[in-house]
């Protein structure tokens, strides 16, 4: 299945992606889908009630509303940094021994077409295309052949980062994560089940037409399952918890000389199986 929310910012309904490719309001039977919708079995209960009568006389979504973000905000945003050798190569950093972790605040969280908002005072907002991992079941202490079990499903992320507050700020990465817009999640979240190998996904982004990111998720340092295992010894997964698991080479950081993000600039980015984002940039205004 391939689930989305549509509607005005914060004010999202749930809908599912038919076959032929019109969007199903499903809002009567599902009210959202967040931590309570994925820990009460709702991928299961939502697969039973498109097969009822009951789906058949839902409303279709009409054409044009905006998408949001395919979950609810979740309790995590937890991304993973310097996960593709070629990243941290053109990063200027060494290959990491375990991962590098850090929250994105979770009010970045936008949809996959709204429009990025360079923040107030930035002069080096970036693009990240990322494979983002949703989870549908609690992992605590879970080993990594139980890890793809707690899994919800996959969408296409675009950690957008402010690269002056990560790197020349002091302190954590999260200060340059973190701005509203900087987390486009969508269109869809698709279930596990649609993608047979999350290790090997194609993923590429463009800024104005150029490609800059071409990579695939096989070349991912510490991969899914490790990574879902690794990070609940450190904390617990709730369900719809996001993990983003990091970006392969051709960031603007990357770029000799770098580039950065203005406004009118056109991002356009897609991951095989999990759909397009685009994304026109826009300066700050109150
Ligand atoms: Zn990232």
């Amino acid at each position: 299945m391939k689930l989305l929310r549509f509607g005005p910012a914060d004010l999202e309904k749930t809908a599912v992606l038919l076959p032929d490719g019109r969007h199903l309001d499903v809002s009567a039977a599902f009210p959202d889908y967040d931590e309570k919708f994925f820990a009460t079995d709702g991928l299961e209960r939502l697969r039973a009630w498109l097969a009822s009568p009951a789906a058949a006389s839902a409303p279709l979504v009409p054409a044009g509303v905006r998408l949001g973000p395919p979950i609810a905000r979740p309790s995590k945003i937890i991304c993973i940094g310097l996960n593709y050798r070629d990243h941290a190569a053109e990063s200027g950093m060494a290959e990491p021994a375990e991962p590098v972790v850090f929250f994105k605040s979770t009010s970045a969280l936008t949809g996959p077409s709204d429009e990025l908002v360079i923040p107030r005072g930035s002069l080096k907002t970036d693009w990240e295309v990322e494979l983002a991992v949703v989870m549908g079941r609690t992992a605590r202490y879970v080993s990594e052949a139980e890890a793809l079990d707690c899994v919800a499903g996959y969408a296409l992320h675009n950690d957008y980062s402010e690269r002056a507050w990560q790197l020349e700020r002091g302190g954590q990465w999260v200060k340059g994560k973190s701005a509203d817009t900087f987390a486009p999640i969508g269109p869809w979240l698709v279930t596990r089940d649609e993608i047979a190998d999350v290790g090997q996904l194609a993923l590429t982004l463009s800024v104005n037409g150029r490609v800059f990111q071409n990579g695939n998720t096989r070349n991912l340092i510490f991969n899914v399952p490790f990574l879902i295992s690794y990070l609940s010894q450190f904390m617990t997964l709730l369900p719809g918890d996001v993990i983003s698991t990091g970006t392969p080479a051709g960031v603007g950081l990357g770029q000799k000389p770098p580039l950065y993000l203005k406004p009118g600039d056109v991002i356009e980015l897609g991951i095989e199986g999990l759909g397009q984002q685009r994304q026109v940039a826009r300066a700050f205004s109150i």
